[in-house]
């Protein structure tokens, strides 16, 4: 052995002692803190890390002062204690300091079946885990000669006597818990929780408390509230003559049950003790706490304490149950709960305590968890809907004409696509769990996919899927049900008093608007009209539009359009009460109306009482090589101006209908894919003209707000004379994000893994705002907007909206509001508040 070279530097935990988190880690903080409550902790030193390093890197320290402060009789544990608790760390080693002249003292005081089991155990985790011996020589279960069998395999292995030295047992413990610290699997587990490459560990040295002995003797855990649901009820465990993770000799319930005795009836005083300490911790420590405990013939010892462990949930409840008892401020019950977390409170979620059986993974692109049968195409969906069945729509990727189908499944999961993919997009609006690019090969004509490991799925099997976290799993699980309790709204309407940006919704429907309000939303940021022509009776009348042979032929099919677009916003007014309400006109190319195979060319060639040659040749006529960059947003409004002039009067007139029920209504237009300030200026001609007819038509005066959404660099570039012609500038940050990077929305998902793996891009610029480029033109739009009219209204409305990071983005540049889709609403709400607390 190397000769020590200096004592170790330590400090016995008193409640003035000098303890810091950073040096001597959370447990030794949270230790003194229980000192400091007057709880009855055993004696415990804490090492620092700056000493637990040099131990780590070889360097000998003599123990001998700390094996002192315990007595000539030293049996101790030791426990690592890291800066934060998620961090890990190497397992608690108990019994150290065991050795025959100690065997012999607790064989008169326990008896010697207790003492042979204690010795045992010490020697065979110190022969495996400190002394690294092979572990197959040292499987003896406790019984007569076991302890001595262990004792001489190790003399076997080292030539030498089990260690008898107290002291020198310590530093063999320490030395082994510090190195475990130091290795590479520790260091990534510990990463991927969040710790920093250099994270420290300090140690703790701490008396034992036995647990054996007369009377009632045993240690536990107990908590005051569910871990699950947050709700108080006392849980946790206690194992009779037992020092905690083995030896149960026997359980006892913590409360009285009927299924079997309990510590509450074993010993009324103790449990109260308990409960007391509990209670005191939870006001003093203003948290609830899991106390970890242990008991000597009926004496209580409280060996640690830890944060008890929580679901999003139950994080909710507890953090607002702390609040209302004035524990804490609503501002820290706030700052307690991760915006992200509450996404599981409002969809049904995978319980996490159930088992998973795996098929495939993919990108996680709208939470929750739904269990259906297979089917692999919009029509199955609709008819298995109609058999009242729950199905998940299997599709290579989704397009426009998936979307009833999307309507009728429980769950959407694509071999293609990224965060912003059609299934993506319309997922999250609807609420639906769905997972994009997943590692699927889905043979549609089999009707029946692969996993990759090769297993087959068939349509009409059973699948669950987590879009929480993006996993298929193999038949149904267990399920929690969605949680918008009193707690979740109390703390959202603590959120909404301090947040400074406004949260909107995209919305395209009523049935998103009732969500949005009931996420209360402050309006829709974004309605995208093109969704309402889907509907089998208006893609018909669409379809007459887009092969009018002239502007009479596309005013007629309009003009029945008209009508039903009227009722569209008439609805949403009305169920908005007066909330903002902002419409998108038309944006999609035209042809994504019209059937791609020849089947759908056929049925529409008798549709429209057209021959077959001249349908397919129209619909050729209207491919593009890059629809997306073509004839689409403005450009259409520019070149087929009846369209927009349709929608603006759909708008007015239910304007007016809503003015006359009494409702206070000041619609918003919004003009998508604008380039240039001139197409600006020609929509607002046509528009403002078609409010003075309306005006004239009804004898109603009315106002509105014509904006512009700002999704092509070149808009952000030169959003300074295009404000000159807006009242507000909405960022369209798919589109700019698409543009920005030339980067295909609906393509980028087959390689953006490999892209943010190799740190291309830190993430999905579709998911994460890239706050570098496209932030820069956002600011710079911003900036050039508010230059030429101060009073313009700045905001986002692409999927970042409902990001944190994105809206702490937007809020630091000054945006109006962000909006988002109505179930990210309350998670943008709460990311909100924490921003400007
Ligand atoms: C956008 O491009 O950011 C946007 C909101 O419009 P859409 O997603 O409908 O293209
Ligand atoms: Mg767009």
């Amino acid at each position: 052995m190397q000769k020590p070279v200096e004592n170790a530097d330590f400090v016995t935990l008193t409640p003035t002692a000098s303890v810091d988190k950073a040096r001597h880690g959370w447990r030794a903080k949270c230790l003194q803190r229980l000192i400091r409550l007057d709880l009855p902790v055993p004696k415990t030193v804490a090492l620092p890390a700056e000493t637990v390093r040099a131990i780590a890197s070889g360097q000998v320290f003599d123990m001998a002062a700390i094996a002192d402060c315990f007595g000539p009789q030293m049996l101790v544990s030791v426990r690592p204690s890291p800066e934060n608790p998620e961090w890990g760390g190497p397992g608690t080693v108990l019994n150290v300091g065991m050795n025959d002249d100690m065997h012999a003292v607790l064989s008169n005081t326990h008896g010697s079946e207790a003492a042979d089991a204690l010795y045992l155990r010490f020697v065979q985790l110190y022969s495996i885990h400190v002394a690294r011996l092979d572990p197959d020589m040292f499987q003896q279960e406790p019984g007569p000669g076991a302890l001595e069998a262990a004792l001489d395999a190790y003399e076997e292995e080292t030539d030498e006597r089990f260690p008898q030295s107290g002291a020198q047992q310590l530093a063999e413990v320490l030395r082994s818990m510090a190195r475990a610290w130091e290795g590479t699997t520790a260091r990534l587990l510990r990463q991927a929780k969040g710790a920093p490459p250099d994270a420290v560990l300090g140690l703790l040295v701490q008396e034992m408390a036995l647990g054996i002995g007369p009377g009632l003797s045993g240690s536990g855990t107990m908590q005051f509230v569910d871990s699950v649901t947050g709700a108080p009820q006392i849980t946790g465990r206690f194992r009779g003559q037992s020092q905690g993770r083995t030896s149960a000799v026997e359980t006892l319930y913590l409360t009285r049950d009927p299924r079997g005795a309990s510590l509450e009836e074993a010993d009324g005083r103790v449990f109260d003790t308990l409960k007391d300490y509990g209670a005191r911790c939870r006001v003093k420590l203003r948290e609830e706490m899991q106390i970890e405990f242990t008991i000597e013939s009926g004496k209580v010892h409280v060996i640690d304490a830890v944060r008890v462990p929580r679901s999003s949930r139950a994080a909710v409840r507890i953090a607002v149950a702390l609040a209302n008892d004035d524990v804490i401020s609503r501002e820290d019950a706030l700052l307690r709960v991760e915006p992200r977390a509450i996404t599981e409170l409002l969809h049904y979620q995978v319980d996490p305590r159930a088992p998973r059986d795996v098929l495939a993974r993919g990108i996680a692109a709208s939470p929750g968890a739904a269990t259906g049968k297979i089917v692999f195409s919009a029509a199955a969906a609709q008819a298995s809907a109609a058999r009242d069945e729950p199905c998940i729509l299997v599709r290579r990727e989704t397009s426009p004409e998936d979307i009833r189908g999307m309507h009728a499944a429980v769950a959407v999961l694509t071999e293609r696509g990224g965060m912003t993919s059609h299934a993506a997009v319309i997922a999250r609006g609807l609420g639906l769990p769905c997972i994009v690019g997943a590692e699927i090969e889905i043979n549609s004509r089999e009707r029946q996919f692969r996993g990759p490991k090769g297993r087959l799925f068939r349509e009409g099997d059973t699948i669950t899927l987590d879009g929480t976290n993006g996993e298929v799993l193999v038949g149904t699980a267990e399920m929690l049900a969605p949680a918008l309790d009193d707690g979740f709204r109390t703390l959202l309407s603590w959120a909404d008093l301090v947040r400074d940006i406004g949260i909107r919704a995209n919305a395209d429907t009523p049935e998103d608007a009732r969500t949005a309000l009931m996420f209360e939303a402050d309006g829709i940021g974004l309605c995208r009209t093109e969704h309402m022509f889907f509907d089998e009776d208006r893609l018909t009348v669409m379809r007459e539009m887009i092969f009018a042979d002239g502007p009479e032929d596309r005013r007629a099919a309009l003009d029945r359009l008209l009508p039903m677009q009227r009722d569209d916003f008439g609805a949403l007014f009305e169920l908005m009460k007066g909330e903002p309400v902002c419409i998108r006109l038309f944006d999609p190319p035209l042809h994504e109306f019209l059937p791609h195979d020849r089947e759908g060319m056929r049925e529409l060639a008798e549709a429209l009482d057209r021959p077959l040659s001249e349908v397919t040749r129209r619909v050729e006529a209207l491919s593009e090589f890059n629809p997306m960059l073509g004839m689409r947003g403005v450009r259409l409004g520019v070149t087929v101006p009846e369209i927009y002039d349709m929608q603006a009067r759909a708008i007015f007139e239910a304007t007016v209908e809503a003015l006359r029920r009494g409702a206070e209504v000041v619609p918003e237009i919004m003009i998508p894919l604008v380039s240039a300030s001139r197409e600006v200026e020609i929509v607002k001609t046509r528009v403002d003209a078609v409010a003075a007819a309306v005006r004239t038509e009804t004898k109603e005066d009315f106002t509105y707000r014509l904006g512009v959404m700002v999704e092509t660099p070149r808009a952000a570039l030169r959003a300074g004379e295009i404000a000159e012609h807006a009242a507000f500038l909405s960022f369209g940050t798919n589109d700019l994000t698409q543009m920005t990077y030339g980067l295909s929305r609906d393509d980028a998902g087959r390689f953006m893994s490999t892209y943010v793996n190799q740190q291309v891009y830190s993430e999905d610029p579709f998911h994460i705002l890239d706050v570098e480029g496209v932030g820069e033109l956002l600011l710079i739009g911003a900036a050039r907007g508010r230059s030429a009219r101060p009073d313009v209204t700045i905001s986002v409305c692409g999927e970042h909206g409902g990001n944190p990071e994105s809206i702490a983005f937007c809020r630091a540049a000054g945006f109006d509001y962000v909006s988002c889709s109505p179930f990210r609403v309350p998670v943008a709400r709460l990311a909100a508040a924490h921003f400007a607390l």
